[in-house]
């Protein structure tokens, strides 16, 4: 009889381990991945979207070369809901295309104004007409696809560190100060790792919480066509992740501190 009840028990132990392994599983593998293809001239690129559950953080990445912010933006998704975005062309920052004989180049975080477009082209050596028109379709399709005006927080995730981009850019002796309504460096902290904010509510926060960080200036930003600019200019809450290159445990621990701040403030999606 005994023997009978710890079989019992040892067989109830057995499912109920199996149950624990089987639920982890699901959870890591929780990530649903879908793809889209997206015409720019005669190139083909690609949107990726990974998708963990329901609600959660809305990430956005727009630099491929910054692989370290697409890695941190995985891990984080691969215990927690919610979802990232990414382009996926060549690894690089900026894109090529041609169209019929002509080629141009854009970087991706410069398309969403057609004053961004103009100067983005250009950067890139030419510019035409049906270029900007196919450019301008491009951002559409991003937005669209990243659901930018269903969310109320937009999290865009970059890396830095290799061209003198830093928080420091922002401070009265930086060539973006007019960019920044306010700005703080952390003594502590790596001056590659701040936050770049629209809304007062996060800036006050984060830098409360030992963070650099600073504040889009509305007035005075340069309308670069960056996505920051954009979501200002749409009234956004928008929070932009950076990171130094290669700074994933720091980059990770500071998607967690947004996502305790979005609690705290009650705007977790
Ligand atoms: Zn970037």
């Amino acid at each position: 009889m005994t023997r009978i009840c710890f079989s019992i028990i040892y067989a109830s132990f057995f499912f109920f381990l199996i149950n624990i392994i089987s639920g982890c599983n699901s959870e890591t593998e929780g990530i649903e991945e879908s793809t889209k293809s997206i015409a720019l001239g005669d190139k083909e690129i690609t949107l990726k979207h990974f998708q963990s559950g329901e609600g959660g953080l809305k990430l956005i990445n727009l630099h491929e070369d910054e692989q370290t912010s697409i890695e941190a933006s995985l891990d984080y998704l691969s215990d927690a809901p919610g979802s990232l975005t990414y382009l996926n062309h060549d690894e690089t920052r900026r894109i090529e295309f041609t169209i019929e004989t002509d080629t141009f180049s854009i970087d991706p975080n410069r398309i969403f104004t057609d004053t961004g477009i103009e100067m983005t082209l250009e950067d890139g050596g030419s510019y035409s007409d049906d270029a900007h028109e196919e450019v301008r379709q491009l951002a559409d399709i991003i937005l669209e696809e990243f659901r930018f005006f269903d969310h109320d927080v937009v999290i865009a995730m970059h890396n830095n560190g290799l061209n003198g981009y830093s928080i420091e850019s922002y401070t009265d002796d930086g060539n973006l100060s007019d960019d920044a309504e306010l700005v703080l460096i952390e003594e502590d902290e790596d001056i590659n790792d701040f936050y770049y904010l629209t809304d007062r509510r996060f800036y006050d926060y984060l830098t409360e919480r030992g963070y650099n960080a600073m504040l889009q200036d509305e007035n005075n930003v340069t309308n670069d066509g960056s996505l920051s600019v954009f979501s200002g200019m749409e009234g956004k809450p928008y929070i932009n992740i950076e990171a130094g290159h290669g700074h994933l445990e720091k980059q990770i621990e500071m998607i967690l501190a947004v996502e305790e701040m979005l609690i705290e403030l009650d705007l977790m999606p």
